[in-house]
């Protein structure tokens, strides 16, 4: 089954009379437990395909569909409750609350859905203790290491099992060792909950251990042969 499908995607950032198009009729569709690497030349809009296929920003034309819903279909609250319990987020940079645990700031996303507090941590200890933060719980962010911080971001992104994980240069701010490191627990966790995985990354050694390669180029998708990566 499809978990994260693009049709005929377009985006032009306009303010005032600049127009800027990124691209005009994208298609993409990813399946259930697909991994994918979207790499690309600064600028080429892989953060701006990341953003629209998130929900976190809306295309001039096309649509998107999460876990078969159509996007712009819904109402602004709809939306986000689709993001927090099917899309998984993992950035360049950690995003967690500075003033919250680690344990606190993976059981946000859970709670966010209704869940009870015994049920959120029990989850989130559990995904803290996947990514070998058990015994950092009650540290915060602050009192991590980078590749630390990444890691619970990586717990918090899955807490909810999402369909999808979307990942902009997740580990782009790591040394090549945590970075290494953090990208394998990421994968194998994904692997094990049959979780897609969207990555942006300009590692094409990183690229080349997920199951397709797109390269965005001149506004068009295009997949790359192994032997291109
Ligand atoms: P990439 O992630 O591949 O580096 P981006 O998606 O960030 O590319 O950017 C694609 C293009 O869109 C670039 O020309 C960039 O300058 C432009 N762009 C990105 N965000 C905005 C914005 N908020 N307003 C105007 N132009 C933008
Ligand atoms: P790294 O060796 O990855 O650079 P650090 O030297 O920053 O990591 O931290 C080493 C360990 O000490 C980490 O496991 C981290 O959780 C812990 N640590 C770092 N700073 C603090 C702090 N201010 N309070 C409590 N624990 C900390």
């Amino acid at each position: 089954s499809t978990v994260l499908h693009a049709e005929a995607l377009a985006k032009t950032y306009a303010e005032g009379k600049l127009r800027t198009p990124v691209f005009d009729g994208l298609e993409l569709s990813v399946s259930a437990g697909e991994t994918v690497a979207i790499v690309g030349a600064s600028g080429a809009g892989k953060s701006t395909l990341l953003h629209l296929l998130g929900g976190l920003d809306t295309p001039t034309a096309g649509e998107v569909y999460v876990a078969g819903k159509k996007m712009s279909a819904l109402s602004d609250a709809a939306r986000g409750k689709l993001r927090n319990e099917a899309l998984g987020f993992i950035y360049q940079f950690h995003h967690l609350l500075p003033e919250f645990t680690a344990l606190e700031n993976v059981m946000l996303p859970v709670l966010l859905n209704g869940t009870t507090v015994p049920d959120a941590t029990s989850r989130a200890k559990a995904l803290l203790e996947a990514v070998g933060l058990g015994q950092r719980l009650e540290h915060k962010p602050g009192e991590l290491s980078g590749g630390e911080r990444q890691r619970a971001a990586v717990a918090r992104a899955l807490v909810n099992r999402p369909a999808c994980v979307l990942g902009d240069e997740p580990t782009g701010n790591l040394d090549e060792k945590t970075a290494a490191h953090v990208f394998e627990l990421m994968l194998d966790l994904n692997r094990a909950h049959k979780t897609s995985l969207v990555m942006v990354t300009h590692d094409r050694r990183l690229a080349r251990r997920l199951d397709r390669v797109l390269e965005l180029h001149e506004g068009k998708l295009r997949e790359l042969a192994p032997e291109e990566v």
